[in-house]
């Protein structure tokens, strides 16, 4: 379904949804009623679970006439195995996940940030591992069955500072209970425009010289639900097909936000104590006020040993530049 930009949308079960809802969370504070209506008593009225960010992408294929990296089939190979074995070379060498990192800015009209981060796989990834690996729905990962005979790499195109907000929300009282997380994800319609500059990038990657001499081709199967309303090709056809193979790579950040005491949409001050509790403090992914550019886990741990020092009172340590 090709997108009016004018509407505010979202992505659910790989299909777009609109939501006029949208409009009005980022003016209200919904955080009272809610624990309210689940009978919880007040003790301090925060915006906790507001602002869920996390980094998505879109995988990008690219195949080759000969063996550049890894394929499945290759990799499960008694060949490759022995190889391994014998003489510890081969493909089984490589760290299998994320060989490369690369940050690109593709926004003209913020040239200082990168607005995407290309995560490079060394192998296709086959219907089996965009279904149940990037969790994408089974009725659209059947589209890239057969990825597995061909020669070729992955590369993953991630939205570093996405401008849709999300939700976690209560379902009942029960701890056992999952809670409702609502993502909302490309509810800004500017995170669509980035991915879809990500697309561009990629196709014009082939054309470098390295990518020649590895006679590497973007491999796409033009998607049908895409090509009932859009010309092949085209920025609505991406848009559409960003909408049903777009995955969260588990960053989830924001949901306890950090910042000034006065401002109404944090959770946390700056030292991490929860705002008009005595004694509590939060020290995690969450406490994130808006998403970095790169990957979460070591800026958790430092979030961790900053509270750690915070706590203890121990002092900073001089910055390097002003030695
Ligand atoms: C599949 C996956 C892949 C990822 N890959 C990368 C990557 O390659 N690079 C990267 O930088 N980041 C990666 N991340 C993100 C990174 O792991 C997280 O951003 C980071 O771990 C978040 O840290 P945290 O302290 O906020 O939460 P967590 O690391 O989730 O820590 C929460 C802790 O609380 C514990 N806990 C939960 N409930 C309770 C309870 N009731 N009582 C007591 N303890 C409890 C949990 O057991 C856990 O130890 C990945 C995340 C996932 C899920």
């Amino acid at each position: 379904m090709p997108i009016d930009p004018s509407l505010s949308s979202c992505i659910r079960r790989g299909s777009w949804c609109f939501i006029i809802s949208s409009y009005f969370n980022a003016v209200r504070n919904w955080t009272k009623e809610h624990l309210k209506s689940h009978g919880i008593p007040v003790v301090a009225d925060l915006p906790l679970g507001d602002n869920l960010q996390d980094h998505i992408s879109f995988v990008s294929y690219y195949k080759t006439k000969q063996l550049v990296f890894n394929s499945p089939n290759k990799t499960k190979s008694f060949w490759t195995l022995a190889r391994y074995l014998t003489t510890k070379s081969g493909v089984l060498t490589t760290p299998g996940g994320a060989e490369s990192v690369a940050f690109i800015s593709t926004d003209p009209k913020r040239p200082e940030y990168p607005d995407l981060e290309i995560i490079g796989v060394d192998m296709l990834f086959n219907e089996d591992a965009i279904r149940d690996r990037l969790g994408i729905d089974p009725k659209y990962a059947k589209h890239y069955s057969g990825v597995n005979d061909m020669n070729g790499f992955t590369l993953l195109y991630t939205l570093l500072r996405p401008k849709s907000r999300g939700t976690v929300r209560l379902k009942s009282t029960d701890a056992m209970q999952h809670p409702v997380i609502d993502p909302r994800y490309f509810e800004n319609k500017e995170d669509v425009d980035s991915l879809l500059r990500g697309i561009r990038f990629s196709q014009e990657l082939t054309k470098t010289k390295t990518f020649k001499s590895q006679e590497a081709e973007l491999f796409h199967k033009p998607f049908s639900p895409c090509l009932e309303n859009c010309k092949f090709d085209s920025d609505e056809y991406w848009r559409c097909y960003i909408g049903y193979f777009t995955q969260v790579i588990f960053h989830s950040t924001g949901t306890c936000k950090m910042g000034r005491t006065e401002d109404p949409t944090t959770v946390v001050d700056p030292r991490l104590r929860v705002k008009g509790i005595h004694g509590l403090r939060v020290a995690d992914a969450s406490i994130i006020p808006s998403m970095i550019s790169g990957n979460t886990n070591a800026p958790c741990i430092m979030i961790g040993e900053k509270a750690a020092d915070m706590i203890l009172g121990i002092k900073p340590p001089t910055p390097l530049s002003h030695l």
